[in-house]
């Protein structure tokens, strides 16, 4: 099997990623979230939350509805430019996107057709009678940002340069979804829109530091430094509205891909929206220039497992950053049948649960099973409840990545595991 089947194999085996719908064959491009999955994913988004806004004191949070007024999409150039080029193979019929295949199908080695271009908006109809209303889900979560600049300056005490952070659903009706949930055509996006005065100098300064933060962050959380890549956007590959954009790539096992895109916009959404900001202090009117980076939730999901996934001969191991970990400690009775070590071990889990960390307790199996079982889902602690535990009152602390093993008293359990979780 090769890495993303092997990928592919673990989340579903072990409650990752299912397909979406599954029990009825499935329904291409949509993905759904397992009780691991979603702990990972959360974690992600809470320490994408934490950094962008409580650690800072320029950015303020929001949070926009999926269905917006259609005249949002109208403005903000969807309709007309959401499009990919697609080619279709006149053989077999199957459609890519043309700058990711060659001359030939590789399906079948057809001819292709000259490109067509297709909208990526998905359309819903509102409302009980006909002619139903038409909208879209959004295909990006910026423009609720946008439309509410206004709002948000009026509201809160922002004054230039701040931020604007959001987390939610995107969709995009895409033509070819594929490697996993790579691309799909719901999915969660994490986004920054950061604004700055119109000035050349200000704004390419504040498009560098927003480039090294962002890679920095994916360092800090544990992706290997070597196999993240900036690719900066030749003139004809960016956006028609940006004057400088840069995508951090990840060295896939299906090639460099990009998982977040950092984007100098201009001023070409509020400009189109026709909004405009005013400085407290000067009086002085102008439209803010635009830094956004945008990163999508379920591929760092994907690239952090890729990343974390490690073989050592039987034993996988997922070697996750504890602070994205989904469950922080596994805690184990050594032997299920002799009451005392269930009851104290039972005792030990709850009391770490009051804390508020991610917690579980097993008691299947022997101590080696159970120590592979937690490596595979990337469970950094492990704390085993022995007879000695009930005379010395201490516990056997194993690491997930050196399997080191340490006693260590009950009573310090819930700072030690605070301290490691903090470093
Ligand atoms: P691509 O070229 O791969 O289609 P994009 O350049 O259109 O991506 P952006 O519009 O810049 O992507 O969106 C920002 C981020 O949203 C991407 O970096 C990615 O992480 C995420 N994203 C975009 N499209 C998808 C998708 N179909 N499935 C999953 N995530 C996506």
């Amino acid at each position: 099997m090769d890495t993303m089947e092997k990928i592919t194999a673990l989340c579903k085996r072990r409650g990752f990623i299912f397909p979406s719908s599954e029990i009825y064959g499935g329904f291409q491009g949509f993905w759904d979230y397992g009780p691991l999955g979603v702990e990972l994913k959360n974690n992600i988004k809470c320490q994408w939350w934490k950094s962008m806004v409580y650690e800072r004191e320029d950015v303020v949070g929001f949070d926009a509805a999926v269905i917006m007024n259609p005249t949002v999409w109208e403005k903000s150039g969807h309709l007309k430019a959401f499009t990919d080029p697609l080619v279709e193979c006149k053989k077999c019929n199957y459609r890519f996107k043309v700058d990711s295949v060659g001359d030939k199908c590789p399906e079948c080695g057809g001819e292709f057709t000259e490109p067509k271009t297709f909208n990526l908006m998905t359309e819903v109809l509102l409302g009980t009678t006909e002619p139903k209303e038409k909208s879209y889900l959004r295909g990006e979560i910026t423009q609720g940002v946008f439309v509410n600049f206004e709002n948000v300056v009026n509201s809160s005490r922002v004054k230039i340069p701040f931020g604007i952070a959001q987390v939610g659903k995107a969709f995009r009706n895409e033509i070819t979804p594929g490697n996993f949930t790579f691309r799909s055509r719901e999915f969660e996006q994490m986004e920054l829109e950061y604004f700055v005065r119109p000035d050349e100098k200000e704004s390419k300064d504040m498009f560098e530091y927003w480039k090294e933060e962002r890679i920095k962050w994916y360092v800090s959380l544990g992706i290997k430094k070597d196999k993240l890549r900036f690719h900066e956007h030749a003139e004809g590959e960016r956006a028609h509205y940006a004057k400088y954009a840069t995508d951090i790539e990840y060295e896939a096992p299906f090639g460099w891909s990009e998982f977040e895109g950092i984007h100098h916009r201009g001023d070409y959404d509020l400009r189109n929206h026709g909004l405009s900001y005013k400085d407290p202090q000067t009086g002085e009117e102008f439209t803010p220039w635009v830094i956004e980076t945008s990163g999508g939730v379920d591929r760092a999901m994907l690239f952090f497992l890729i990343d974390a996934y490690f073989e050592d001969g039987e034993r996988i191991v997922l070697k996750l950053n504890s602070k994205i970990a989904p469950y922080k400690v596994a805690v184990f009775p050594l032997l299920a049948n002799k009451p005392d070590l269930v009851e104290k071990a039972r005792d030990i889990y709850h009391s770490l649960k009051e804390t508020g960390l991610s917690i579980t307790f097993d008691s299947r199996g022997n101590i080696g099973k159970r120590y592979f079982a937690q490596d595979e889902i990337g469970t950094p602690w492990c704390v085993t409840v022995d007879f000695e535990t009930l005379e010395d009152k201490k516990v056997t602390v194993r690491d997930r990545d050196t399997a080191k093993q340490e006693r260590i008293e009950v009573d310090k359990l819930v700072s030690y595991f605070q301290n490691e979780l903090a470093k």
